[in-house]
């Protein structure tokens, strides 16, 4: 499988960066290569198309419904309808899985400022995001977890054939946006990249429970539950990348490394 960050910048889109949005691509047995983003977040939909068609997106799986992770579906939505060749409004084109919380595509039409009795249903097909279940798109199982945000969270899990010997299977784990919670220790458990979110920093931010990680809880994790690789995002710009490395490097003893926009990971 093959990771692309194409947004890393935490809660807001940065000078360096979009805000959240990973590309997971990954071929079958025939050769044909599947895609799926997690999270949209805003500014991203731009950087995205440097390195996908978004019309050659199979899924979509969005973490929760704050802006800095789903707001540019505004965006892809235009493009998907309105696209003077391609778009569904030209051709018999079928809608995007959306795999998203409760009520997301109100939420999205909402954004976007659609009358009463439009709606985006012919763009993207909303899908109930359901723990405990492995949904397969093309050659990925994808499973959600929920986890520990002031709205309704997910993480996931995407396991796929490995990019240097295709007959192995292997996972990603991305946390979403999180605090310490079960569901975000069975995302990183013996994942071969655990793309953690670490936007909290320790000694600063220990007063605001129940909504991020800090460099030093995503080590712990990574390093409790099995990791192999751990790879630190959503860092706002406010904050100093090294300080969050080095919280983590006290605590994990692979391969950390801090995401930055177009970065691409072989997993
Ligand atoms: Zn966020
Ligand atoms: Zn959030």
């Amino acid at each position: 499988m093959k990771l692309t960050v194409v947004g890393m910048s935490g809660s807001f889109a940065g000078p360096q960066s979009p805000a959240s949005s990973y590309l997971v691509q990954a071929s079958d047995a025939d050769g044909r290569v599947w895609s799926v983003l997690m999270d949209l977040g805003s500014g991203a939909f731009g950087a995205l198309q440097n390195y996908v068609d978004p019309f050659e997106i199979d899924a979509i799986l969005v973490s929760h419904l704050h802006p800095d992770h789903c707001s540019d579906l505004s965006g892809y939505y235009v493009y998907y309808k309105y696209h003077p060749v391609l778009g569904t409004q030209y051709t018999d084109r079928a809608a995007i899985p959306v795999f998203a919380p409760e009520n997301a595509n109100a939420r999205f039409a909402l954004a976007y400022g659609l009358d009463e009795g439009e709606s985006m249903d012919e763009q993207f097909e909303h899908l109930k995001l359901s723990c405990g279940q492995t949904t397969t798109v093309g050659p990925f199982e994808i499973e959600a977890f929920e986890v520990n945000h002031p709205v309704e969270a997910y993480g996931f899990r995407v396991t796929g054939p490995s990019q240097f010997d295709p007959s192995q299977r292997v996972t990603i784990g991305y946390s979403g946006d999180t605090d310490e919670c079960e569901g975000v220790r069975k995302i990183a458990r013996n994942a071969d990249l655990f793309l953690s979110e670490a936007a909290f920093v320790e000694g600063r931010d220990d007063d605001i429970p129940a909504m991020h990680l800090t460099g030093k809880r995503a080590g712990l994790i990574a390093s409790q539950e099995g990791a192999k690789r751990l790879v630190l995002t959503h860092i706002p710009p406010w904050n100093d990348p090294n300080v969050t490395y080095y919280e983590a490097r006290d605590e994990f003893d692979g391969t950390i490394e801090i995401a930055r926009a177009s970065a691409v990971y072989h997993v």
